[in-house]
């Protein structure tokens, strides 16, 4: 039988590239990034556990740029997880998370920009 590929979910669409070690944080042609066909948010969260290695090699280069959180790709990820001194979340986002998702270490604290922790 001939594969309908209208008829692929976009879950297996982004397992697949992410399969394929694809830049999860750079956007396609369509300016959409691999992570955008997911919408359900534990599959996200999961896609970025098994993928961070190569979140990493692709967050680490500027780390001192502000870029966008890598859950929601909304709000900037400005919240400084001690101590593995990760900073890929915004506010919003990392309150429910008790590990970090890039190196999985425990958070201890949480900072904002300078102004203390959450
Ligand atoms: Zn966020
Ligand atoms: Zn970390």
């Amino acid at each position: 039988m001939p594969v309908d590929y209208r008829q692929i979910p976009n879950i297996v669409l982004a397992a697949f590239l992410i399969k394929c070690d694809a830049p999860l944080l750079v956007k396609n042609r369509q300016n959409k990034l691999p992570l955008d066909y997911v919408s359900d948010q534990k599959l996200k969260e999961y896609f970025i556990l098994l993928n961070r290695s190569t979140i990493i090699r692709q967050v680490m280069p500027n780390t001192s740029a502000l870029t966008p959180c890598i859950i929601c790709d909304e709000c900037p990820a400005d919240i400084l997880f001690e101590p593995c001194k990760h900073k890929i979340s915004c506010k919003d986002c990392c309150i429910k998370m008790k590990r970090c998702v890039l190196c999985q270490l425990n958070i201890d604290a949480k900072y904002t920009q300078g102004k203390g922790f959450i």
